[in-house]
């Protein structure tokens, strides 16, 4: 047998042969539940529907393949030092299941918890970090200041000379913030949920919504045919209003390309992830060697998965400014992704107007860190039919009602 000794190997580190495991199925003609998009929300959506709901009869569908989108293109910042409570708890709900999440899926997801400093340039960056530190202890979150001194110390390729073109003034670090594998977490998601009975049906994109006369949801169009279902919930990031005014739900969003890149790997240099929000630049180093730099949106709408060349000059700009030593290195690659941003820069998760129809979007530049806990809070969600309470400030009527989560004015980014 092909497998057999990949197939020994892992049983004899105590994990079950992989082709037992793994399903690539033809879509069937009805389910109890479809999930729109098999990203990390959500294929952990229907990992945790099925572990913690009993919810089984699942397919979660994909345009493309599984890990494909932004999942699998992002530069795979983690933390938890938002400042508003609601963001906090959101975003420390899915750090607190990172912790164990190689250990829950038993697949490593490669969390590293290295620590993320966020640089400060001005005055202002000063005191909006301050006031995230004071913030975040009052939240119980880790996050505390360094002076450039201690920044340096801690991150040694950083340049704080007083003649820096982007003078460091001090740092914010979070030292549970990090990194993790992206396609590792799709694919320990998709394997944990795959052998609990989910289907995930790759190369099949939906096209429309289908409703009944109670305005409920029936089922969906696909390119490989009907699917019929009463809940559907979309997970499709860059692609949200498209797929929910096949409902008639019009979104609060707007979708941008969001660019990143690699140097070539060299050795061990980068101890942990920089961010300087002030420049939009973003750094961290791969365990393949590679440094991982993350560069700011485009600043028009659009579909294409690059981003202008412009941003990413700017942002290769900045990180040698910022670390001198870096210049010699080569570009390997880049790559472009689509967000989609609400108005406020805060997710939506939670009911819509339409019955059967669930939605979990709007994350922009910052949902990977989510990934565990927006996957289990909408599991929640599509289970009980109503928000689970940390999802619940993140509803779509909060537009409506006047009641934004504005993280953007908080932090002024949001990877
Ligand atoms: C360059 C870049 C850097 C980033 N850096 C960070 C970072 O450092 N930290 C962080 O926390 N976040 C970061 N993000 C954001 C993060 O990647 C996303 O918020 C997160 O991955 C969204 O996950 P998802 O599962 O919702 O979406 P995706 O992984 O994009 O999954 C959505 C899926 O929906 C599918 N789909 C779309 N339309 C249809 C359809 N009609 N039918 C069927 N399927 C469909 C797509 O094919 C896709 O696979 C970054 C994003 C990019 C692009």
């Amino acid at each position: 047998m092909k497998f057999s000794l990949f197939a020994l190997a892992r049983q004899a580190i105590g994990g079950a042969p992989w082709p037992a495991q793994w399903r690539d199925p033809e879509p069937r003609a009805s389910y109890d539940t479809v999930i729109v998009g098999a990203g990390g929300h959500g294929l952990a959506t229907a990992y945790y529907l099925a572990k913690e709901h009993g919810i089984r009869d699942i397919a979660v569908l994909d345009k493309g393949w599984l890990g494909g989108g932004n999942t699998g293109r992002n530069t795979t910042i983690i933390r938890s030092n938002y400042l508003r409570d609601e963001s906090a708890a959101i975003y420390e709900h899915s750090l607190k299941l990172w912790e164990t999440l190689s250990s829950t899926l038993n697949y490593n997801t490669m969390y590293s918890p290295r620590g993320v400093l966020m640089l400060a340039h001005n005055e202002h960056d000063v005191r909006v970090f301050r006031r995230h530190v004071h913030a975040n202890r009052a939240q119980g979150i880790d996050n505390e200041w360094l002076t450039p001194e201690q920044a340096k110390a801690f991150c040694p390729p950083l340049y704080i000379g007083a003649d820096a073109r982007y003078p460091v003034l001090g740092a914010a670090l979070q030292r549970r913030g990090g990194v993790a594998r992206h396609d590792a977490v799709a694919w320990g998601y998709a394997r944990a949920a795959s052998a609990m009975g989910v289907d995930i049906v790759q190369n099949c994109a939906v096209t429309g919504i289908a409703r009944g006369p109670d305005g409920a949801v029936t089922g969906v169009e696909t390119t490989r045919g009907a699917i019929a279902t009463k809940r559907i919930g979309v997970v499709a990031a860059g692609h949200t209003s498209v797929l929910m005014a096949m409902a008639g739900v019009r979104m609060p969003l707007e979708s941008f390309p969001l660019q990143a890149l690699v140097s070539e790997p060299v050795k061990p240099i980068m101890p942990c992830v920089v961010m300087s929000n002030s420049v939009h630049a973003y750094i961290s180093q791969s365990d393949k060697g590679e440094l991982v730099i993350g560069a700011g949106t485009d600043a028009y709408t659009s579909y294409s998965q690059a981003g202008g060349l412009h941003i990413a000059a700017h942002t290769l700009e900045a990180i040698c400014e910022m670390f001198p030593s870096f210049r010699r290195l080569r570009m390997l690659r880049n790559w472009g992704g689509i967000v989609d941003t609400t108005p406020d820069r805060s997710p939506i998760i939670g009911p819509t107007p339409v019955p059967g129809l669930f939605v979990n979007c709007g994350w922009g530049t910052g949902g990977f860190k989510a990934t565990p806990g927006s996957g289990h809070v909408f599991a929640a969600t599509i289970a009980r039919g109503e928000p689970h309470p940390i999802a619940a400030p993140f509803g779509l009527d909060r537009f409506r009602t006047g009641r934004p989560i504005d993280e953007a004015a908080a932090a002024a980014v949001s990877h």
